[in-house]
């Protein structure tokens, strides 16, 4: 696989062109940012450990049916991807209060949500990616009804997998954050699940193991990160 230009650098990961057309390599880097971007640094191993652990969970929402871009790893960092047209927006689901959520209307922290809230925010740091409805992605042409609905259907399945998975590891999906695109026309997951977009708290001490740690400067954030690997399994040799 012949590794072409760079054609996306985001705050985490970069993009680069493939020999296919249809095929992109997703690129992990060591940036860490929070904020929308306010504050970065870079954290040793970041990009191995998140692009490791992307792949095992995009393996296991693949076998349970989840249509995803990830075609297959192809070194520590990277991994070969199709090619999606974004939608930018971002699907939310939360299975505990925490976070925005709290904030905007007066949550208190660690609440259980009963059922699982989900929501639209508009893809854009400049403008703090604010909170959207289905009426505003129709209207402002972000996406069709059908992938309205297919986003909403597709994350809420995950739901039901990774909630499960990571319970059986004694951890909590708190909440999480998805993209899709469009792939010759079929709603795709894309860009990454790690701890990087999600919250996962220890079912018993409710210690956060996910990107609160570098936003609330926890310490120990990498180190972490692999110890949910290292729970659900995951060889990051
Ligand atoms: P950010 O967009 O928040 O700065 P990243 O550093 O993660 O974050 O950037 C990765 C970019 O690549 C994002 O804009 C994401 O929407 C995009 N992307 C992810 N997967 C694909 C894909 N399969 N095809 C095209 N673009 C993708
Ligand atoms: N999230 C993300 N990228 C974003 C915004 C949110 O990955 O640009 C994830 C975040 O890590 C959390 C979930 O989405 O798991 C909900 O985030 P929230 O709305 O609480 O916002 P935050 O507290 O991160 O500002």
């Amino acid at each position: 696989m012949q590794m072409g230009e760079e054609i996306v650098s985001g705050k985490a990961k970069s993009i680069f062109r493939t020999d296919d057309p249809e095929l992109f390599v997703l690129h992990f880097r060591d940036d860490t940012s929070a904020f929308d971007g306010e504050r970065v640094e870079q954290l040793a191993d970041k990009g191995k450990v998140n692009n490791i652990f992307n792949a095992y969970i995009m393996e296991k929402l693949a076998a349970a049916g989840i249509p995803t871009h990830f075609v297959r790893r192809l070194s520590d960092t990277d991994s070969l991807v199709k090619k999606l047209d974004m939608i930018p927006v971002e699907c939310v689901v939360r299975n505990y209060a925490a976070g925005s959520l709290c904030k905007r209307y007066g949550i208190d922290e660690g609440i259980k949500i009963t059922p699982p809230t989900f929501e639209f925010f508009l893809k854009n740091d400049e403008l703090h990616d604010p909170m959207i409805n289905d009426s505003h992605i129709i209207s402002f042409g972000w996406a069709e009804p059908e992938h309205i609905e297919a986003m909403k259907t597709l994350t809420i399945k995950v739901n039901s997998i990774l909630k499960q998975l990571f319970l059986d590891s004694n951890m909590l999906l708190v909440d999480y954050k998805l993209e899709f695109g469009l792939s010759n026309g079929e709603l795709t997951l894309g860009d990454e699940f790690s701890p990087d977009g999600c919250r996962i708290w220890d079912k018993t001490t409710r210690n956060k193991m996910d990107k609160d740690r570098f936003r609330q400067k926890l310490g120990n954030v990498i180190e972490t990160y692999k110890e949910v690997a290292q729970r659900l399994g995951i060889d990051l040799n």
